[in-house]
């Protein structure tokens, strides 16, 4: 299980500054999460001002 950044991001930057594991980065428009990397934590969905980071 990892979480996915959906669509309504707005690119703001907050939860990859807050990832504890380095997973999400800057992709096409919006933010990414390396579903590899991520440790389920949910600090990006606690964190993001719009909730677009869901629980995949
Ligand atoms: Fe990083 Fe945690 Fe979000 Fe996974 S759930 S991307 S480990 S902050
Ligand atoms: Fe996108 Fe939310 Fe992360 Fe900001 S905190 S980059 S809006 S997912």
């Amino acid at each position: 299980m990892a979480y996915k950044i959906s669509d309504a991001c707005i690119a703001c930057g907050a939860c990859a500054a807050e990832c504890p594991v380095e997973a999400i980065s800057e992709g096409e428009g919006k933010y990414e999460i390396d579903a590899d990397k991520c440790i389920d934590c949910g600090t990006c969905a606690e964190t993001c001002p719009v909730g677009a980071p869901e629980q995949a």
